[in-house]
């Protein structure tokens, strides 16, 4: 029986932002929203300790797709929080850091409304910004730079049915000269490197790189080490950092490394 989405037995998504791992650094408005829930959908790489403001009777579903569990797919996922939803439950999908930052809130949130099902969005800190503070980085330092671009390093093009092919310009974004916060660019990392090297982005440009950056999934210990561009791919290996790590290059990293023993630059 399909239920009509506007009768009052129909249930409600949030889609959460927990944040990069901190349970401290989930905002108010996300704990709340999780203790109302009656369904969590939780991804991987969100810290289970955020999970202590559900109520205990609360059903549980991880979707995450990583650690060797096997993978959700995402068309599946957005099936089960419609049919969660229909069937009246508060689901929260629960998702690592900001849900509209290389999240897919944005897909998430159409599905869900053309659907028909009320959905609220609530902001997590996104992994981007919480490894900058960690290194003690200011993305926008004025002195440094007019701002800061948030990219993903993971393909060189990226194509779905709702977007036309693009690849990212690294060349364009070397001339920017603004400070760069990549993600899920350890894959394509000698790539990358190489592009904006081309694109006159100096190899002495200070870099750094922060796996599970405040502490992450809770599943590893968090991970930095401060860098140039110019051996940018040569220290990830030599120092064996992994995915989920976060890359910021730009000239106000020069600010984060008075603060840290462990250089490489
Ligand atoms: N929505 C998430 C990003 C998901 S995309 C957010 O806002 O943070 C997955 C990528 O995010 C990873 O490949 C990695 O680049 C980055 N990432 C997520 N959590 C991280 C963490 N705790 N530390 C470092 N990088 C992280």
């Amino acid at each position: 029986m399909i239920l009509n989405p506007l009768t009052p037995q129909c249930g409600k998504v949030y889609l959460i932002g927990a944040g990069p791992g901190d349970p401290e650094l989930l905002t108010f408005k996300a704990a709340k929203a999780i203790a109302r829930a009656t369904v969590l959908m939780v991804d991987d790489l969100v810290n289970p300790a955020i999970l202590q403001h559900a109520q205990p009777e609360t059903r549980i579903i991880y979707v995450g797709k990583r650690g060797g569990c096997s993978s959700t797919p995402q068309s599946a996922i957005e099936s089960m929080m419609v049919q969660e939803a229909l069937a009246g439950q508060i689901v929260a999908r629960i998702k690592g850091g900001d849900p509209y930052i290389f999240g897919r809130g944005g897909e998430e949130l159409a599905t869900l409304r053309a659907a028909g099902i009320e959905c609220e969005v609530i902001n997590g800190i996104t992994s981007g910004l919480a490894a900058a503070t960690q290194m003690n980085v200011p993305l926008t330092h004025r002195s440094y730079t007019q701002g800061v671009i948030f990219v993903t390093g993971h393909g060189q093009a990226v194509s779905d049915a709702n977007s036309a092919a693009v690849s990212v310009n690294w060349q364009a974004l070397a001339a920017s000269r603004m400070t760069l916060v990549i993600y899920m660019g350890m894959t394509h990392v000698v790539y990358i490197q190489k592009q904006l090297l081309n694109g006159g982005l100096p190899a002495d440009t200070p870099a750094v790189v922060v796996q599970n950056a405040s502490g992450g999934s809770g599943a590893g210990l968090s991970k930095q080490c401060f860098m140039t561009l110019g051996n940018l791919s040569d220290t990830i290996v030599q120092e064996g950092l992994k995915s989920p790590s976060i890359m910021i290059i730009g000239d106000v990293v020069h600010c984060g490394l008075s603060n840290f023993n462990h250089l490489n630059i």
